[in-house]
């Protein structure tokens, strides 16, 4: 058994992974700003993480999945003012702004669904933690690492770095920059002046009065700052350390520097013990961005609508295309490469499907037809994938062994080779693995109109009620279910080794 490492952006090396409480994990994933609709960028955090939460399910963990929703607090840095982004959204839209968090938080929650992505455990937001929010600035104030300045709260940043082999990790440590680095590429915004330090960032911000979003805090009316809702949410809800923090790599600094500097004042440790972080996804060759005009919506994705798409692609194709990388490589989207996920996609899919539709009791196994190689070769490509998975989610290697199985589950199928030619208990882990990696850990689905896949359960049932029939020679039974079948389009044919196929109308 090989053990599960991740790659620790913190120590910059893989690491094997050891929960802080054992049999469970506590992970946290920053999640959308609900200021505008997901784009393909979303997809490969969300995708690469609800692999991760299922894969530790596999291994046997329970796991406790925070993902919170953005729905205050996330302030544009350019313009005259810092401006929160669903406020000013919501002046765009002639909305309410809590109608703007529900339209885009459905909108999330329906793309997310189509990627087949699980749900996470709490989906906490800002707007609910405004509370949790200002304990903590209070906490932070009280200690001395922050300070007021018209009516907003600022974290010291400097004076953080000055103290922190007493407190935890440097601010910088993460993302590897140096406070000088920091204070070059920080970027000027109005109230500039209110810091000490160009490095230091807003905990709370007094709002001016036409800012819609505002709540009371003890340095007046304001708004959170955006990197104080998740120290908040994965305080409260997983406690001062846990195992897991992911994100994109964009939101390592200052996003996530932020968040752990906060969360050490508070509590004295430093939040999370693995800090996993997947690359970006650029489009033909080019970063993802409003001046490039190159952001593809998730559902302009799906629907094909956008300028640079030949076709719409199915949410299924693109979970794939996302796969097909293991999450630390650059992912370059383009319509040729999403053709070629789903030509893959396709061809995966027709050969699981024909693995499953077998069913080892009604075959006959003979120990003297076994081809040893054809078996050592199958037991080691299954071993493999659990191998590639422990080693920081190769996914990419997993799919490889999956498309050298894929021929000979197509020999079975055209019956080139003859399914004895595996020992049964080799047939069954191959079935039983393909199972677990295709749908259960990879989260692929089958994407024909009416849920085929539980079509196929079904006729399965029906399919064993036949046979049972027919060995007791109430050929009644067994002549009605496959007329009833017929008449609703589908014909069932009996293959000469003994078992049933059906072809669909
Ligand atoms: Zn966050």
């Amino acid at each position: 058994m090989s053990q599960l490492t991740v790659y620790n952006s913190l120590t910059r090396q893989k690491e094997i992974f050891t929960s802080l409480t054992a049999g469970r994990v506590g992970m946290y994933v920053c999640g959308p700003t609900v200021s505008g609709e997901s784009h393909l960028g979303h997809a490969r955090p969300f995708i690469t993480f609800d692999i991760l939460f299922r894969y530790l399910q596999y291994l046997g963990y329970k796991v406790r999945y925070v993902r919170n929703i953005t729905d205050a607090g996330h302030f544009e840095e350019e313009g005259r003012e810092a401006e929160d982004k669903i406020s000013k959204k919501a002046v765009l839209e002639k909305l309410e702004p809590m109608e703007l968090v529900q339209k885009y938080t459905n909108l999330f929650r329906w793309a997310m669904h189509q990627f087949n992505n699980l749900e996470p455990s709490i989906e906490p937001t800002a707007t609910g933690h405004i509370v949790e929010q200002i304990v903590m600035i209070e906490k932070i104030i009280e200690d001395g690492y922050a300070y007021i300045a018209n009516g907003s709260v600022y974290f010291d940043v400097e004076k953080y770095n000055n103290h922190f082999s007493t407190l935890g990790l440097p601010y910088g440590m993460l993302s590897g920059r140096v406070l000088e680095d920091q204070v070059d590429t920080t970027r000027d915004l109005e109230n500039q002046h209110e810091k000490r330090n160009k490095a230091d960032f807003a905990l709370w911000k007094n709002a001016p009065p036409e800012h819609i979003m505002r709540w009371k805090s003890p340095w007046g009316e304001g708004f959170p700052g955006w990197h104080i809702e998740c120290s908040a949410m994965s305080t409260k809800y997983l406690g001062h350390q846990f195992d897991i923090h992911g994100g994109g790599m964009d939101l390592q600094f200052p996003h996530h520097e932020c968040e752990i500097a906060q969360s050490t004042v508070c509590n004295q440790v430093t939040p999370a013990k693995y800090w996993l972080h997947n690359n970006m996804i650029t489009i033909n060759g080019k970063k993802m961005g409003k001046s490039y005009n190159n952001v593809i919506k998730l559902s302009e994705l799906f629907s094909g609508n956008h300028a640079l798409l030949t076709q719409g692609f199915s949410p299924m194709t693109i979970r794939f295309f996302i796969l097909q990388t293991q999450y630390r490589s650059t992912l370059d989207f383009s319509n040729e490469a999403l053709l070629a996920a789903g030509r893959g996609l396709k061809r995966l899919w027709e050969a699981y499907e024909a693995l499953q539709a077998f069913e080892p009791s009604a075959l006959t196994f003979d120990a003297n037809e076994v081809d040893v190689e054809l078996n050592q070769k199958v037991i080691t490509l299954l071993h493999e994938m659990d191998q590639f998975m422990d080693d920081d989610l190769n996914t990419a290697k997993v799919l490889a062994n999956m498309f050298e199985l894929v021929p000979v589950i197509n020999s079975f199928k055209d019956k080139h080779i003859a399914i004895a030619a595996l020992p049964i208990k080799t047939f069954t882990l191959l079935q039983q693995k393909m199972k677990i990696f295709v749908e259960d850990v990879f989260g692929l689905k089958s994407e024909l109109p009416g849920d085929h896949s539980k079509l196929n359960g079904v006729l399965q049932v029906l399919i064993q009620m036949r046979k049972k029939a027919k060995a007791s020679k109430d050929y009644v039974t067994s002549d009605n279910i496959r007329n009833q079948l017929l008449s609703v389009g589908i014909t069932l044919k009996d293959e000469k080794d003994g078992s049933m196929s059906y072809t669909l109308a």
